[in-house]
C-alpha cells in the first residue's frame, strides 16, 4: 500500500449530546484514529488529567500562544478559551492519521476555512428533554447554571447546518455505527483511494 496523508475529521456538539463518550467509543475500536488534545483556560474537573483531557493553561500563557501564531482556531466558550495548536495536527496527518478535533462551531468554521478537504460531523440528542436530563444528571451543576448550559446547547446546535453530517445520539451504539460508518464512507471517498492503491491503478490502466 502506499503513503497517504490522514482525514481531519472535526466533532462538534451540544454539551451533553454523548461527544465525548461517542468519539471514545470510536477510537477504542480503530485506535489509528487520533484525537487532538486542545489548550484550554478552564479549571481541570474531577477526573481529568493535564495533557490528557486538555492542555491546561492560564489565560496569560493561553494569549502569548495567540500572539505566536500557536493555534489553527480558537474560540471563547462559556467564558473560557480554548483552542487547537498547530504543531501535532500536520505531523500526525503526515503520519497517515486520521485526526480528530472535538471543538466548536466557531473553531469549525476557522478549520474549514483553512482546510476545506476537512469533514465534519455534528451529533445531536434525540430530543431537548433528553438534552436536559443528561445535563441534569451531571449532578454537579445548580439549575440556574442548568438553564444558561439549555440556552448554550440551543445556540451551538443553531449551526448543524453547516457541518457535513448528522449523527443523532439516541441509541448510542447506533450512533456509534453511524459514526463508523462515516469514517469508512469517507475513506472510500476518491482521493484517499487514489493515494492508497496508487499502483493499482496504474496497472489496471496500463
Ligand atoms: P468542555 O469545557 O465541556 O470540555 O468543552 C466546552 C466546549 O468547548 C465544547 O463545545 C467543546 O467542543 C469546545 N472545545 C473544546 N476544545 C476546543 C478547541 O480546541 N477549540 C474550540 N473552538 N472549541 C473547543
Amino acid at each position: 500500500m502506499n503513503h497517504s496523508t490522514g482525514t481531519l475529521y472535526i466533532v462538534s456538539a451540544p454539551s451533553g449530546a454523548g461527544k465525548t463518550s461517542l468519539v471514545k467509543a470510536l477510537i477504542d475500536a480503530q485506535p489509528s484514529i487520533r484525537v487532538s488534545v486542545s489548550h484550554t483556560t478552564r479549571a481541570m474537573r474531577p477526573g481529568e488529567a493535564d495533557g490528557v483531557n486538555y492542555h491546561f493553561v492560564d489565560r496569560a500563557e493561553f494569549i502569548r500562544m495567540i500572539e505566536h501564531g500557536d493555534f489553527l482556531e480558537q474560540a471563547e466558550v462559556f467564558g473560557n478559551l480554548y483552542g487547537t495548536s498547530q504543531s501535532t495536527l500536520q505531523q500526525t496527518l503526515d503520519a497517515g492519521h486520521d485526526l480528530i478535533l472535538e471543538i466548536d462551531w466557531q473553531g469549525a468554521e476557522q478549520v474549514r476555512r483553512q482546510m476545506p478537504d476537512a469533514c465534519s460531523i455534528f451529533i445531536l440528542p434525540p430530543t431537548q428533554q433528553a438534552l436536559r436530563q443528561r445535563l441534569t444528571n451531571r449532578g454537579q451543576d445548580s439549575d440556574e447554571i442548568i438553564e444558561s448550559r439549555m440556552r448554550e446547547a440551543v445556540s451551538e446546535m443553531s449551526h448543524y447546518h453547516e457541518y457535513d453530517y448528522l449523527v443523532i445520539n439516541d441509541d448510542f451504539a447506533a450512533a456509534l455505527e453511524d459514526l463508523k460508518a462515516i469514517f469508512r464512507a469517507n475513506r472510500l471517498k476518491q482521493t484517499p483511494q487514489q493515494a492508497s492503491h496508487k499502483d493499482l491503478l496504474a496497472s489496471l490502466l496500463a
